[in-house]
């Protein structure tokens, strides 16, 4: 099956992506016209990305001391990818947008994401650009916004600092006003940042003409002090250029430096960087400190930047996704041609027969399947969640509030069951290789050192399971799992009448109700520290449950086919993840629910 027809199959078969044009927002578009955007990426992708994922693994960014230099196949995709329109697909019509549906933007992202996650498309600049629509004044979205959407400028997200990485309320970052009339500045409040940020992705290179910092720092109050935790923190842009209220760049550079690239385990086609602000490297009007535009209001900082954060998290889960699909589609292909081994017949091996391929022993198909399982289904929820953003943005109010909810309880998930599960699939397809697997000649140990990075970045693994059981669950008095539980039991009740799906939908009812109970076990002495002591075990079988539910879905819209090779392949496919995958749930709920303090209180010295 290509990568294509599964993506048409969830698209419209399943999710009816193309009703969306009837609803206002979308009225200008029909099926053609989300095709021939799906056309056009998996083509730039195809022809600008594809051939140059290694080239960008191999030729790492570096810096000369005046600029970094990176692979001339760099700049040729992102130009491409600006071109298509796609930073902007979702935006306005009034600002050069398309007005294309969230869904059908994510589903034309996934083949750059495939092709080479490294290179990279734009999530960075578009997501910033995004924040500033939603929280920018007129001004600054004409001059910063409009230029990202354009492809003049480039984005970034300015967050980490050396000592504060899942803990942002400990940035040291500090903005102080610049001069007396620093609130009459028409960009913005003026103020002038100092401190060091790190890990930034995309925080230096030549692609485009600007680089627009998007930056969290306090600022302090008349005593000097800031005020502690994450209510201290505002959002400021920093751009590295100083541009004019046209947008045009006024020839100083901003006090923003390189402070040094790091060098990645893999995803090194993207610079990624230690930047210090106002250092005064390069004062600006003979000071030292980097000019910033205040956005929003002071102290709503981080706020504003989680409306960067959750579009990013969901492009985390996507790039998580399309990495497992790459290495599975690689490896398929490499099982189907290898020969290993011979046949086991009724008496065992027998020497004489001829060798078969590796896709007819047994274990390797279960790896494909495993891959399968983790990938398409992954794929199944980036694209619900992303209906659920086109439900928020454009559906009737009572639903749109339901998206939201529903998206506060599975952005968690969205961002860290691909980021585990998919990686786990690129180690299934180096195993499928053999020992080449092992080599760089072959494509697939690249996947799995990109897809390494999708645990940490966005807020670790760990950071989503607290979010998630700490928060998530509990907020607007459970509200959002009694929406999720109220989908799933409505996908049990279809299932349930169908011969094929009616044992699974009775294991899935099973594992909800497991949840459920888990979850009030877990709060039942109401001590965080004994709650969230088993968190990432929750995450994982919170994960499972409602891939299990992804995957009961795909097998309804599958049914009527069933007779289809692809069809079959996703019932089987269901099969594996209830057969296989959903039974681990009982081992991981178990330590949650009875608030298992073993590794909690393990002592330091006896490790
Ligand atoms: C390649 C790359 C690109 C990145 N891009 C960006 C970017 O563009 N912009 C940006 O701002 N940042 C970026 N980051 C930073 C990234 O978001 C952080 O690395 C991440 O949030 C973790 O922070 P840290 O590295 O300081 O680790 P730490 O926060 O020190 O965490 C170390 C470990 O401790 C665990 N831990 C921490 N606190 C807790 C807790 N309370 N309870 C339980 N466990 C805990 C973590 O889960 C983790 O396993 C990037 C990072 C990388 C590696």
């Amino acid at each position: 099956m290509s990568y294509r027809q599964t993506l048409d199959f969830l698209l419209y078969q399943w999710l009816a992506a193309d009703a969306l044009n009837e609803r206002e927002r979308f009225a200008d578009h029909n099926r053609e016209t989300f095709d021939a955007v799906l056309d056009t990426c998996e083509r730039i992708a195809r022809e600008k990305y594809a051939p140059f994922n290694r080239t960008v693994d191999i030729e790492e960014p570096r810096f000369d001391g005046e600029k970094v230099i990176l692979p001339q196949a760099t700049h040729e995709a992102q130009k491409a990818y600006a071109a298509s329109g796609m930073l902007s697909a979702a935006q306005d019509y009034e600002v050069g947008g398309m007005q294309l549906p969230y869904t059908v933007e994510a589903a034309a992202n996934s083949f750059f994401a495939m092709a080479s996650i490294s290179i990279g498309s734009g999530l960075l600049t578009s997501g910033n650009a995004n924040l500033l629509m939603a929280h920018g004044t007129d001004l600054q979205k004409e001059v910063f916004a409009k230029n990202e959407f354009a492809g003049r400028f480039s984005g970034t997200m300015c967050l980490s600092e050396p000592q504060a990485g899942s803990s942002l309320s400990d940035i040291a970052t500090r903005a102080l006003p610049d001069g007396t009339d620093y609130q009459n500045d028409p960009l913005g409040p003026r103020y002038r940042l100092k401190g060091n940020k790190m890990w930034i992705s995309a925080g230096e290179h030549e692609l485009t003409e600007n680089i627009i910092h998007l930056v969290l720092a306090k600022i302090p109050g008349p005593d000097g002090k800031t005020i502690p935790g994450t209510r201290g923190i505002s959002l400021f842009i920093v751009p590295k250029k100083l541009v004019d209220t046209q947008g045009q760049l006024t020839g100083e550079r901003n006090d923003v430096a390189l402070a040094g690239l790091n060098h990645k385990c893999g995803w090194r086609g993207t610079t990624n960087t230690l930047l210090n602000f106002g250092e005064g490297k390069y004062p600006v009007r003979g000071e030292a400190g980097a000019v910033g535009y205040l956005v929003g209001q002071p102290g709503q900082g981080l706020r504003c930047m989680f409306h960067m954060m959750n579009e990013a998290r969901i492009g985390i889960g996507m790039a998580a996704t399309m990495l497992g699909m790459a290495g599975y589609q690689a490896s398929l292909e490499y099982a189907k041609n290898r020969p290993q081994g011979r046949p086991m017949g009724p008496a065992g091996k027998d020497a004489a027969q001829p060798q078969i391929r590796i896709i007819e022993h047994a274990d390797i198909k279960r790896m494909l399947l495993a891959q399968k399982a983790y990938c398409e289904g992954s794929l199944a929820l980036q694209l619900y969640c992303a209906r659920l953003v086109d439900e928020q943005h454009s559906g009737k109010p009572e639903d749109a509030d339901e998206a939201r909810l529903l998206l506060e309880v599975l952005t968690p998930i969205a961002k860290s069951w691909p980021s585990e599960w998919c990686l786990e699939a690129n180690s299934l397809a180096i195993q499928i290789h053999g020992g080449y697997g092992y080599t760089r000649d072959f494509p697939v140990e690249q996947y799995w050192r990109d897809n390494r990075l999708n645990m940490i970045h966005e807020g670790t693994h760990g950071i989503q399971a607290l979010d998630l059981l700490g928060r998530k669950v509990l907020m607007e008095e459970g509200r959002g799992l009694q929406l999720l539980a109220g989908r799933m039991t409505a996908t049990i009740q279809r299932a349930q009448a169908q011969a094929e799906l009616a044992p699974y939908a009775a294991q899935l009812a099973q594992a909800l109700q497991q949840v459920g109970t888990t979850t009030r076990a877990a709060w039942s002495t109401g001590r965080p520290g004994e709650a969230l002591a088993n968190a990432v075990p929750y995450l994982q079988a919170f994960g499972h449950t409602v891939l299990a539910w992804i995957w009961l879905e795909v097998a309804l819209a599958a049914q009527p086919d069933s007779q289809d090779m692809a069809q079959r392949g996703r019932l089987l496919a269901t099969r594996f993840f209830f057969r296989y995958e959903l039974p681990k749930i009982g081992a991981w709920l178990k330590v949650v629910e009875s608030r298992d303090m073993t590794c909690a209180e393990f002592p330091e010295e006896a490790f």
